[in-house]
């Protein structure tokens, strides 16, 4: 097997997956790429939302105290900017899952506390529709490399996307709370009663589909939902 990966690398060296630039180990980035993305420090961010602040303090953002997430935690590893963006879309959408060790180690060493908190590992749920198409959830790879590597009970199918919703790119925020209000849900022999879930998704935008996730599981007897994340879009004020 190592013979073999050794001539995969000769006939097809590791490159960089931003600039393509050859590097000497197998997944990841240059080290110019690298000290590109941005990384949200757990101290400098919201506990609830993860929102990322100029600041070392975990104080608790105006958007959650006027209205508390249905998950217990969110943590985001980075900030969904154009950096970010080129690293997750071809994972997500062009057939990439060779990136998943890459993401997923970020997630194993920069959420290293939130995946603590947890005993059971699960991913946002794509509906079979979105699933047929793309052919994978990529969301759902990062959940089985994380359960892997950490020994935690991964539930792959316990919560489901019971009704397509449409592509979310443009919404405002009321729009995206309409759009999954009530597209997710447990499914009836899934015993997730107490169990504390490390719910993984690849990026959250206004957080109104982890929050419709967290709704559905605490409805089953989840006791804790803690969400993390590769990347965090927040560009309403702290
Ligand atoms: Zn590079
Ligand atoms: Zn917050």
């Amino acid at each position: 097997m190592q013979a073999f990966s050794f001539v995969l690398d000769v006939l097809m060296p590791p490159r960089c997956f931003l600039c393509g630039q050859l590097v000497t180990y197998k997944s990841g980035l240059c080290p110019d790429c690298f000290t590109q993305i941005r990384y949200i420090p757990a101290e400098a961010s919201c506990p609830l939302c993860g929102r990322p602040y100029e600041v070392t303090t975990n104080a608790v953002c105006t958007q959650c105290l006027a209205h508390k997430p249905r998950y217990t935690s969110a943590r985001a590893i980075m900030v969904y900017d154009d950096i970010s963006k080129r690293l997750i879309l071809p994972f997500k959408h062009a057939d990439r899952t060779d990136m998943t060790p890459f993401l997923a180690q970020q997630l194993l060493t920069f959420g290293k506390e939130q995946i603590a908190k947890c005993d059971t590992v699960m991913a946002v749920p794509l509906h079979t529709s979105r699933l047929r198409q793309r052919k994978y959830n990529q969301a759902l790879l990062l959940a089985q490399y994380v359960a892997k590597k950490t020994g935690k009970t991964l539930l792959p199918d316990a919560l489901v996307r019971v009704r397509a919703t449409k592509s979310q790119g443009h919404d405002s925020a009321t729009q995206r709370k309409k759009n999954v209000q009530g597209a997710f849900a447990v499914k009836s022999r899934a015993n997730l009663k107490g169990r504390r879930v490390l719910l993984i998704d690849d990026v959250r935008t206004t957080g109104a589909t982890l929050d419709a996730c967290a709704t559905a599981l605490r409805k089953a007897g989840v006791q804790e939902v803690h969400v993390l994340v590769l990347a965090g879009r927040y560009h309403m004020p702290v």
